[in-house]
């Protein structure tokens, strides 16, 4: 081994150390002892999707509400979608830490977003949303990448990121309606080999899901490609409106 492939694996190494160990709940403050990322009580207070969440989207619902008002009116092109939190109190803030700097974060949610395994049977590979190289060039890492390859190592499930690109951002999607958001995305993202999700089961992976229009575009891309199971993992999604439930 050259010393240059010494310090790199080093580098490596040290960087894994760093993103598994931790000593303090991230919410709290407070000493944790089991290599977690939360103290017992601060864990219990975080926004998980529970009990009930509507079989499509993942979201949030009440009680044995099965399907939601917004899978009803507008039903999803993949068949199931999970998030580990909703998108709400401190989550919002380690969304946004995760999102400028903090990549240690992918730790954080990635496992959580590991337990969800089982909702994916027919998985065989995963693709995490892409971003623009512009994009990627100015934050130098894509939040949904590091979650994919996360969980790629835990699951020993491969992480394709190569077969998708983002071509060019769309216009700020904020303050849009749905039907513009989905418009919006239009034409975005290209699959960079068809072939290889034909008969496939795929895991899109995301940090946020907010009206799903950007994962039910890449849905359609990989339907046009003939997958046959489309999936959608996410760190976060934002809950329904009161109507929707
Ligand atoms: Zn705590
Ligand atoms: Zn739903």
């Amino acid at each position: 081994m050259n010393l240059i492939e010494f310090v790199k694996d080093w580098w490596k190494e040290r960087q894994k150390a760093s993103f598994s160990t931790n000593y303090t709940c991230t919410r709290c403050g407070k000493e944790v002892y089991d290599n977690g990322y939360f103290c017992c009580a601060c864990r219990e207070k975080l926004p998980w999707q529970l009990p009930y969440v509507c079989p499509r989207c993942g979201r949030k619902t009440e009680q044995g509400g099965g399907i939601c008002q917004r899978c009803k009116a507008d039903p999803p092109l993949y068949l199931r979608a999970r998030s580990a939190f909703s998108y709400q109190d401190e989550i919002v803030g380690y969304v946004k830490a995760f999102k400028n700097g903090a990549q240690y974060y992918s730790v954080l949610f990635g496992r959580e977003m590991e337990a969800y395994r089982l909702s994916f049977p027919r998985a065989e590979l995963m693709i995490p949303v892409p971003i623009t190289a512009k994009k990627r060039r100015r934050r130098g890492y894509n939040q949904a990448e590091l979650l994919a390859d996360y969980l790629s190592e835990r699951w020993n499930l491969p992480c394709k990121k190569e077969l998708i690109l983002k071509m060019k951002d769309g216009d700020e999607q904020k303050g849009l309606s749905r039907k513009e958001r989905k418009e919006n995305v239009k034409g975005l993202y290209r699959l960079a080999s068809k072939k290889a999700f034909q008969g496939k089961g795929v895991i899109i992976v995301d940090d946020v899901m907010t009206t799903g229009s950007t994962v039910n575009e890449i849905a359609r891309l990989l339907k046009q490609a003939g997958a046959s199971y489309i999936y959608v993992l996410t760190a976060v999604a934002t809950p329904l409106e009161e109507h929707e439930k």
